[in-house]
């Protein structure tokens, strides 16, 4: 195969982050395959919320609409909020930010993340094989391996269910060899199969962190009062606790927990965890009248040691996973979806081989380091949010009301969270 002939790039892994990455890629006209080993299942109006939702931040959403996917996201359903308020359990003072005083119309989106991986999927096989996603949706399953097909200009090449069971990292191109024997020869190869990447470990890259001891146990509740557009978010000694305004009125918990403590809330029964979930929230919207069946997910941290190995990079929650105290962990990884993006069209533009090893490093300089800082800025909030000693519960009461009312602070803290 000549030089010309190769893909441009192969991402693995079409989660929201894998996925917006092929898009992105294929609409500014690079080849692109992308292999995914479960087919998502399809997103649906009349099904229940899902339970994994996230914040998406202003940049995340501007991603989402540049690939043309955002409008999709948000008529079929998306919760803007505009006020944020962070308090502590063992002292006064609270942090209010209301996206007025930025003149936005919100601070962020609560989305769930299989619409997000949903809208996505569809964008990436849309010109591919569009009549055959309609016969799979109405069996409600996308699987089948319907989506390797012609190629249209903007399209992605889809692999699925397919996994890569070899790969050969060469000076002139990346070769992955798929479980069915296809060979997708290649540029550059992306890891963006999430935490669990298995690409990374064959790569030699080392992911390294620590386990929080907590597991955040996600329900979405019904509440006496309206959520007023706030995502809500209480520090306890235990671990945080936020609500997130749904669409549809409710809110969605994150309700971070010593894991002893995580597995006794996941067994009460429904009257008494909506009774404890009340109180631990200090009533802020009344009582809990409503709850969804539980689910609970371990929290650590992980830090890749590197993002990149020769013309291979990793992406998204292969590359860094962080404490959802914030939101932050898809944005991040959107964020990542962004710079690889830029990195890899300026390569182009100057006629360098962008899946060369110095093209990628540039990535792994600029996101590496922004990833870095935000998981360590997460995980010291953590830390001192998480203790219940007495003169550093006042102190940071202290500090909330503080930055509160200390405007150039305020608006540093919330132009992070919205990634400008
Ligand atoms: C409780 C909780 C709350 C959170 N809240 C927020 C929030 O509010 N805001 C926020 O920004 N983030 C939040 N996050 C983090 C966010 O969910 C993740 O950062 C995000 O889902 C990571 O996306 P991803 O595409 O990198 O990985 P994933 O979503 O894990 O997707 C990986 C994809 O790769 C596929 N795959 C896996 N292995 C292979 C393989 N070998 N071959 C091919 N494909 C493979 C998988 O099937 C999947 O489709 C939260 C996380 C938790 C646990």
């Amino acid at each position: 195969m000549s030089r010309r002939q190769i893909l441009d790039a192969v991402v693995v892994g079409a989660g929201p982050v894998g996925a917006a990455l092929a898009l992105a890629l294929a609409r500014d006209g690079f080849e692109v395959a992308l292999v995914e080993a479960r087919a998502p299942k399809p997103w649906r109006a009349e099904d229940e919320v899902d339970p994994r939702v996230v914040a998406l931040a202003p940049d995340a959403r501007d991603l989402l609409d540049d690939l043309d996917v955002w409008t999709s996201i948000a008529e079929r359903r998306a919760g803007a909020y505009r006020h944020m308020r962070v308090w502590d359990a063992l002292a006064p003072g609270e942090l209010h930010f209301d996206a007025a005083e930025r003149g936005a119309a919100a601070l962020g989106w609560i989305v769930e993340n299989r619409l997000i991986q949903d809208a996505l999927w569809r964008a990436c096989a849309a010109g591919a094989s569009a009549v055959a996603l309609d016969r799979e949706d109405r069996a409600a399953t996308y699987s089948g391996r319907i989506f390797e097909s012609r190629r249209a200009a903007g399209d992605v090449r889809v692999h699925c269910p397919a996994e890569v069971v070899e790969i050969e990292n060469g000076d002139e191109a990346v070769v992955a060899t798929l479980d069915d024997g296809t060979r997708l020869r290649a540029a550059l190869l992306v890891a963006a199969e999430g935490a669990e990447s298995s690409l990374r470990g064959r790569l030699g890259i080392a992911f390294g962190g620590r386990d929080y001891g907590q597991r955040a146990v996600v329900a979405h509740v019904a509440t006496e009062r309206p959520h007023e557009s706030t995502a809500w978010q209480r520090f306890q000694p235990g671990g945080p606790l936020a609500f997130l305004p749904l669409a549809d009125g409710r809110c969605s918990i994150v309700w971070s927990l010593p894991d002893a403590e995580a597995a006794r809330v996941l067994a009460l029964d429904d009257a008494a965890f909506r009774a404890e979930l009340g109180c631990a929230f200090d009533f802020r919207l009344g009582a809990i009248t409503a709850a969804t069946p539980r689910l609970a997910f371990p929290l650590r941290l992980r830090l890749a040691e590197r993002y990149v190995d020769g013309r291979c990079a990793l992406v998204g929650d292969a590359a860094h996973v962080v404490h959802p105290l914030a939101g932050q962990g898809m944005n991040l990884g959107f964020r990542d979806v962004a710079c690889l993006r830029r990195v890899l069209r300026e390569a182009r533009e100057r006629g360098d081989d962008h899946g060369a090893a110095p093209i990628l490093r540039r990535y792994e300089r600029e996101r590496r380091s922004e990833n870095t800082l935000a998981a360590r800025g997460l995980d010291a909030i953590e830390r001192v949010f998480g203790t219940d000693i007495g003169p550093v519960a006042a102190l940071r009461g202290a500090a909330l009301a503080a930055v509160d009312r200390f405007g150039p602070i305020k608006h540093w803290f919330a132009n992070r969270a919205a990634g400008r």
